[in-house]
Parts: structure tokens; sequence; C-alpha cells
């Protein structure tokens, strides 16, 4: 067979440790064989990172910017014991953090279905994309233990000098207090990451807050939402058949819980926290979870949601063939090579991609996979295969 052509290059961020070794089998067994692949190469591996101060890391973002499309593999987040491991000059913040930050995005985590792995949760039949505010809130807090009775007070002075004070609490005796801020900006840039990423799916969007009893903050939360979308994605909601929808956060929850799925359920900090691992759970496994990062002017990362595997990659080393789980890290390859084909306008790598998606959820429904997801299919898995077992039988009915 001819090769597949491509038009323009995705991003590729090679990583860390077991992902890293499946990265390169997955390319070479069930990408190179049929795709002439361009790429702009970037190793976002930890020392790599180290060596070059983290400026390969912002290359790579760059380039993501620039492509409009990357593929990333697990990185580590280095931490004291990865110093020493890996005799590093310094601790390295983390990749996903920098990326997210040069892409001002926002990361949707899909899990990825198939008929043999039953969720906890009977009636969703398609998946939930989770999209999670991931700026200030409770996690840019500010607290203070009050020892005593007194004045709880809210002051805020203005670059004018101008200041707003009230009086949260004349409190009676010893208590706690706590000061949250959210920025116009920010949120005004989720909105966009959710609305350009449930377009581009053709799914709709949910959005809860407590606007009820928070009536100016998350009151704001819902005005912001609001404007953005009739300003910018009215219009092209409407052509697209799909439809954004506030709901107070507790009604959210209930719907949710009761829906088939098949939807965008973007929510703020806290919640985003709470519920995406309370979708992850219920979905089976973090082996069969997704993660995209999209900016809010239509920019697209791709990657598994898991780590580096790190127990099987020491177990690799020692020569053992490890059965983990390469399902995530294949659909972040079909994701950037679909997009890609989408923004080129190359239906053929569109098709291939779809195609490999459906190779490997085959394999999986006939009863072929790895030991993680074995352990909960029904029915019971016929044969329990390595990581390079498993790549290959996705290849013979690819
Ligand atoms: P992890 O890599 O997600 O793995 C935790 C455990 O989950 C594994 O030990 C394994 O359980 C199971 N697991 C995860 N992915 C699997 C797969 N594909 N197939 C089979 N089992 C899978 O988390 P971690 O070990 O806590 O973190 C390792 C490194 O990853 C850390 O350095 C962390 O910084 C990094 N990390 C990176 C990202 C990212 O780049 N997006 C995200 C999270 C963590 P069993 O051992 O029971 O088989
Ligand atoms: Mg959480």
């Amino acid at each position: 067979m001819a090769k597949i052509q491509m038009k323009n290059a995705i991003a590729e961020l090679d990583g860390d440790e077991m992902t890293r070794v499946l990265w390169k089998v997955i390319k070479d067994e069930l990408l190179l064989p049929y795709i002439d692949l361009k790429t702009e190469y970037f190793d976002l591996g930890l020392k790599s990172r180290d060596d070059s101060d983290d400026k390969i890391t912002y290359a790579a973002a760059e380039a993501i910017k620039r492509l409009h499309v990357g593929v990333k593999c697990a990185t580590i987040t280095s931490n004291q014991a990865r110093v020493e491991e890996y005799k590093l000059k310094q601790l390295t913040p983390s990749p996903n953090g920098i990326i997210r930050a040069e892409l001002d995005g926002t990361v949707f985590r899909e899990p990825i279905f198939v008929s043999n792995i039953h969720g906890t949760v009977s009636c969703w039949k398609k998946p939930i994309v989770l999209g999670r505010h991931a700026y200030g809130d409770v996690y840019k807090n500010c607290e203070i233990k009050c020892p005593t009775a007194g004045k709880a007070e809210l002051v805020f002075t203005g670059v004018d000098g101008k200041e707003i004070r009230k009086t949260i609490m004349d409190m009676k005796g010893p208590g706690i207090i706590q000061g949250i801020h959210n920025l116009d900006n920010s949120i005004e840039s989720f909105a966009r990451c959710c609305f350009t990423y449930a377009l581009d799916r053709k799914i709709s969007v949910w959005f809860g807050a407590k606007d009820t009893i928070s009536k100016t903050y998350d009151g704001n939360f819902k005005a912001i939402f609001q404007r953005v979308f009739d300003e910018e994605y009215k219009a092209k909601f409407d052509a697209a058949g799909i439809e954004y929808f506030y709901t107070l956060i507790d009604d959210a929850v209930a719907r949710v819980m009761r829906s088939e799925g098949g939807f965008m359920w973007a929510t703020k900090n806290y919640d985003g926290d709470v519920m995406s691992d309370m979708i992850a759970s219920a979905c089976g496994s973090l082996a069969m979870m997704t993660s995209v990062l999209v900016s809010p002017d239509g920019n697209f990362e791709y990657e598994a949601s898991h780590g580096t595997v790190q127990k099987h990659y020491y177990r690799y080393l020692k020569g053992e063939k490890t059965s983990t789980n390469p399902v995530a890290t294949i659909f972040a390859w079909t994701g950037a090579l679909a997009k890609r084909g989408e923004l080129d306008g190359t239906p053929e790598l569109v098709e291939f991609a779809k195609r490999l998606e459906k190779a490997t959820l085959q394999t999986i429904e006939e009863g072929y996979m790895t030991g993680d997801i074995a352990r909960i299919a029904e029915p019971a898995a016929k044969e329990v295969l390595d990581s390079w077992q498993f790549i290959s039988a996705i290849r013979s009915r690819l």
C-alpha cells in the first residue's frame, strides 16, 4: 500500500519511562508502516528537559501554537527522588503546567468506551467529556485561623486607591476564614476553550455553579459564560445542532447521574477536581481515559490521562514484558492525526485514525487485552496479552 501523505506536521512530544517505551512501539508498528509521518520532534524526557533548562518544553509549546496540533507522551514531574535518580541540575516544573500556561488552555478528559467493560453507572452509554477550570478559587486561597472572637472583613484596594470594604462576620468566638478570587480573563478563556472544543466535537455543553447562593462570585461565572456564548458561539452552535445549558451545580450532578452521556460537562475548579475522579473511577480504568488540552484560539494537544507507569518500567528494565495498556496513548495519536487531517483537508488521514481506533476497540471486544482491563472485563478476557502482543493483535486487525 502507498503510504498516506501528510500536508503539515504535528508537534510530537516524547516523554518518560514505560510510556516512552510504548511510544516507539506504537509508532513502529501502527503508524510508520502506513503513514509518511511528518512530525516536529521534541524530547520531553526528564533528562532532556533538565539539560535544556526547560527550553525544550517552551519550544514544544511554541510548535503546538504554530502547527495547531500536538501529541504528547506522559512525562515525569520531578520531585526530590527524581533529582537523585536522574542526577538533575534542578527541580523542573511540571511540563504539563508550562504548556497549559503557554497555551492558556483547558484540559478535557474523556473515557474510551468498549462493550465488554461496564462502568458502574449503567445509564451512561456515551462518554462524558469533563472540562475543569484550572485557575483560582480555593486552589489559590488565603486562610486565617482566628484565635479569638472578632470582626472578619473583606477589603479590596483598587489601583486607583479606592477601597471596598465589607463585613464577612462579627465572630462571637474563634473560627476560620478564607479569601478566594478569580479573574474575568481566566473565566472568559475557560468558557472559550469549552465552547471551541464542544463545537469541534459537536456535543452540547452543560455548566453548573451555585449562583443562587453565591450571587456575585458564581453569578459572575454564569454571566461571563452566557455573554461569551451569546456573542461568539450561539450562531455556530445553532448551525451544529448543539446547545449550551446552564443549571445549578447540584441539579447538574443529579442530571449527569441519570443521563446517557455524550456531552461536555464544564466545571469550576473544585467541582472538576472532585467530579473528574468520580467519572474516571466509574468508567473503569485510568488507562482507558484520554485527555486533550485546548486553547481558546483553537490549538489542540492530545495525550493519555495516566502517567509514565513507573512501576511497570522498573519491571521492564529487569527484562519483563509488561502488560501495560497502550490504548490511551494510541488514542492520543489518533486524536492528533484526525485533527491534522481535518485541518489540512486530507480525509484519508482522518479515515486512517478512525480505523486504528476501531481496530483497537475490536481487539478488546474480541477478548484480547492487557491485564488492567482483563480484571474488570465481562465477559471474561480470552487472553491477557503483554503490550507488544496486544499492539501486534491491533495491527493484524488494522
Ligand atoms: P501512573 O503512571 O498513572 O500509574 C499509576 C498506576 O496506575 C500504575 O502503577 C498502574 O497500576 C496503573 N496504570 C496507569 N496507567 C496504566 C496503563 N497504561 N496500563 C496499566 N496500568 C496503568 O501514575 P504514577 O505511577 O503515580 O506516576 C508515574 C509518573 O507519571 C510520575 O513521575 C508522575 O509525575 C507522572 N505523571 C505524568 C502525567 C502526565 O504526563 N500527564 C500524569 C500523571 C502522572 P499497577 O501498578 O497496579 O499495575
Ligand atoms: Mg481530583
